[in-house]
């Protein structure tokens, strides 16, 4: 008898510590914790009890006996962790209480951004007594990416959202929504308020795929496109063409699949979703019958999860294609990944072959494409194909209106900080922004999440990046080298807007 972690599972490791056992793996220190896909139950010392479940803020710790058939291979994906990272330690982790210094009775941080990274920085620093937030949104709604950039058929990471809320109507946070750092209010005025101020405002620009033809109508950013269907105000006016029949998506990541899954799917996967109505109304009139997903490397090296390309395999009315020479074993080497003999490769390249070997039996299809390097999109104004380039050398060409690149997102630049272009990051030590001039850290200027790390891990993975951010933060507080505010914050509050609660 065992619960078992499934393909929803955001790695915000709250799970750990509920569990009397200690048999939930990687924790947070683990050598594999960063680098982890999601958490794993061990099957043989798990006593069904239940604590990890009710602690899952995504629902995604299931009993064995209720998992549906397509997460049953997660009961074995749990096992087989265990059977190539043996228990060893269950020694409970102590959980870190934090509290000011005694000499440094009082403390007030901004946090701009109210997405996780900002939402898991303020929560850790707002529960402590004597600390005022105030949280900086640009938006008239918080949870960021939480909100707008999780899939509308993965109602359970969704649910991510209701574990923020608390935070944000505790009696010590203030919101300004509505509010543009760098524009409505400015680093120095934020400094000259707070003691400091954590930068968590993600990546929200995109990585150029630098070939010709990516300006065309048609050609669409993923990051606009994902906004747009999962009702970003922003993107309410957008209007994407999908009539055609064949949609290429550049890139293989979880967004990517997500945006497979959207556009091959019947609508009715998605009218019971928080989907915006715009998108479902287009959706309902899409053309979109198959979707090309376009990766450079092999099946080895990409870039979605196990349980994402798993669940894409399962779906009901649409087929999973591959093509046999893209995925046979001497065209997906697998010698330089990670670990290239475990279990969770094993099964990845069983799916793309299977996918390969597949007669397709539905309408609806996502191909799955391997090895293939975009050189260019045709078209005067329109998009009407793609160029891709074999590894061999020769030219292959794909008919279509439709290209969503999802080849990465980046961050944008802050007016007053630091950023590195190459990156598309805020450069910094353990959280600490770095003024690049000097290679010091610039007092009281702190950064979470994507605009700190890049665009890489699941919402929970922003829990360890916040605290790494907030540890540091209160360790300078202690050392005496945060600046003093000189304006009581609620001025600040006055003079921008009237705060909103938040509920
Ligand atoms: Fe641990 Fe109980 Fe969850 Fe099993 S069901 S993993 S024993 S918390």
């Amino acid at each position: 008898m065992t619960f078992v972690i499934t393909q929803s599972c955001c790695n915000d490791a709250s799970c750990v510590a509920a569990c009397p056992v200690q048999c939930i793996r990687p924790r947070p220190g683990d050598p594999d914790f960063t680098t982890t896909e999601q958490l794993y139950i061990d099957p043989a010392t798990c006593i069904d009890c239940g604590a990890c479940a009710a602690e899952c803020p995504v629902e995604a710790i299931i009993h064995h006996t209720e998992l549906p058939d397509h997460m049953e291979e997660f009961r074995s994906i749990n096992a087989d962790y265990f059977t190539e990272h043996p228990l060893g330690d269950v020694t409970p982790q102590a959980a870190a209480r934090r509290r000011l210094p005694q000499d440094k009775p009082h403390l007030r941080v901004a946090v701009v951004g109210s997405g996780p990274a900002a939402l898991y920085a303020a929560g850790e620093l707002s529960e402590m007594r004597h600390v005022e937030v105030t949280i900086i949104e640009r938006l008239s709604t918080p949870y960021g990416l939480a909100r707008f950039g999780v899939a509308p058929d993965h109602e359970r990471t969704r649910r991510m959202a209701d574990r923020f809320a608390p935070v944000l109507r505790r009696p010590n946070v203030t919101c300004l929504f509505d509010t543009e750092a760098g524009r409505d209010v400015s680093v120095e005025e934020l400094r000259r308020h707070h003691h400091a101020v954590i930068w968590a405002t993600g990546a929200f620009a995109d990585r150029a795929l630098g070939v010709p033809g990516e300006e065309l109508e048609g050609s669409v950013s993923a990051r606009d496109f994902v906004a747009w269907y999962n009702g970003h105000p922003d993107f309410s006016d957008h209007r994407f063409d999908l009539s055609g029949r064949r949609a290429v998506v550049i890139g293989n990541g979880n967004v990517a699949l997500d945006i497979a899954r959207l556009l091959a799917q019947p609508v009715t996967a998605y009218e019971q979703t928080s989907i915006s109505p715009q998108a479902l109304q287009a959706l309902r009139a899409s053309g979109v019958r198959e979707v090309v997903i376009v990766a450079r490397r092999g099946p080895a090296h990409a870039a979605y999860s196990t349980g994402e390309l798993l669940a894409l395999a399962h779906l009901s009315e649409v087929d999973l294609l591959a093509l046999p020479d893209e995925t046979s074993a001497e065209a997906a080497p697998a010698s330089d990944v990670a670990d290239p003999s475990s279990s969770d490769m094993r099964r990845r390249l069983a799916t793309v072959r299977a996918a390969a070997a597949r007669t397709p039996s539905h309408a609806r299809q996502i191909t799955l494409r391997f090895g293939l390097t975009p050189i260019g999109l045709t078209g005067d104004t329109q998009v009407t194909g793609i160029n891709l380039r074999r590894p061999d050398g020769t030219i292959e060409s794909i008919e279509t209106h439709l290209v969503l690149r999802a080849n990465g997102f980046r961050g944008r630049p802050i007016t007053g900080l630091p950023f590195d272009p190459a990156t598309g990051t805020v450069p910094h030590r353990a959280g600490r922004i770095i003024d690049p001039a000097t290679h010091e850290p610039l007092p009281g200027m702190y950064c979470a999440g994507w605009i700190k790390r890049g665009p890489t891990g699941t919402i929970g993975a922003n829990r360890r990046d916040a605290t790494e951010t907030v540890t540091s933060l209160l360790d300078d507080l202690a050392r005496g080298r945060l600046p003093a505010p000189t304006s009581p914050s609620a001025h600040l509050a006055k003079r921008l807007v009237t705060p909103h609660g938040q509920g």
